[in-house]
């Protein structure tokens, strides 16, 4: 960008954009450090519940980035970063492998015999272009003993359209591992429909501007149920993200949706406090 000069002259040293090349460089470098000496990265995990009983379904895996000196850096500002520099190969394989050594920890406790959680886990486009990346997954879920049907990995549309064909590939690669796929925000991209139906996948995750818009018109109940239907017909579940009031969770009930997260159950959370709810009460199910 330019700024104009008095005299009309243009000057292309933007102040506020050498600022911000700056600080993301430096966050790419903190990043790079925070990686390599495995400090101040760790995951938080959401709650996903089956919506008819309420029950605890599974979990989804966030990366949290707690900088030495700037405290909690967001998701939405490190993610960006990782993408364009590659750093999120690493940062990727590094989320899947302690999401399912904790899994794997929390199946142990709990009681023999309750049914199995999922771990949800998000990829990268990159992860996807990466050559290596079956081998990694099936690596992580040898050396973590987590059954590869506890394990879900949510990619985006554009991630899985941009090379549609050999993305599918990949995709029936991973499946054939026995893990689950889910498109991630589904609704906010643009998936072409003619290819959604050849997706190796098993869920979709509906985008919570979708399920947030829910209540303000009868048009957006529409759109909602729309994607819950060409869910059924194409055999998929449906999750759906960004529940955050009852009545969110009530009208989702009422058109069938299969699993829900969001701040109406509870945020993502630190894995002391979701281990918590493995066992004892669940701190929805009163208002429920
Ligand atoms: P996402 O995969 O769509 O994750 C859901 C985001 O919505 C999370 O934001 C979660 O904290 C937030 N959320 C959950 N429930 C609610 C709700 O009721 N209301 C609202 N307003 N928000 C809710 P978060 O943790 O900031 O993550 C943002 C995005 O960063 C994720 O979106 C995902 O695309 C990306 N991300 C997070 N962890 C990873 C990772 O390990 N790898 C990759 N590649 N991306 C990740
Ligand atoms: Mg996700
Ligand atoms: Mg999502
Ligand atoms: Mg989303």
């Amino acid at each position: 960008r330019s700024r104009e000069l008095g005299g009309g002259r243009q000057s292309w040293f933007d102040p506020a954009m050498h600022a911000h090349v700056v600080e993301q460089i430096r966050l790419e470098h903190d990043l790079r450090g925070a990686l390599s000496r495995g400090e101040g990265l760790w995951v938080a995990y959401q709650p996903i519940v089956e919506m008819v009983t309420g029950g605890l379904a599974g979990f989804e895996a966030l990366v949290r980035w707690t900088h030495p000196e700037r405290g909690n850096i967001p998701p939405g500002v490190f993610i960006p970063i990782a993408e364009s520099t590659g750093l999120v190969v690493a940062l990727g394989s590094w989320v899947l492998r302690e999401a399912c050594r904790q899994i794997a920890d929390w199946q142990d406790k709990r009681a023999p015999g309750s049914a199995p959680l999922f771990m949800s886990v998000n990829l990268s486009a990159r992860q996807l272009s990466d050559p290596g990346f079956v081998e990694v997954v099936r690596e992580v879920l040898r050396e973590t003993k987590v059954e590869p049907a506890w394990l879900k990995l949510e990619l985006t549309e554009s991630a899985v359209m941009d090379k549609a064909e050999q993305s599918i590939r990949l995709l029936q690669d991973l499946r054939t591992l026995g893990i689950k796929l889910s498109i991630d925000d589904f609704g906010t991209g643009y998936s072409s429909l003619s290819y959604l139906h050849k997706l190796p996948i098993d869920s979709l995750k509906v985008d919570r501007s979708f399920v947030s818009a829910m209540h303000h018109s009868e048009e957006n109940r529409a759109i909602v149920r729309i994607i819950m239907d060409l869910a059924r017909l194409l055999g998929f579940d449906v999750i759906a993200e960004g529940i955050e009031t009852s009545a969110d969770a009530n009208l989702l009930r009422a058109l069938a949706c299969d699993y829900g997260q969001g701040y109406h159950f509870a945020r993502p959370l630190p894995p002391a406090d979701a281990e918590k709810l493995l066992g004892g009460e669940l701190p929805w199910q009163a208002p429920w």
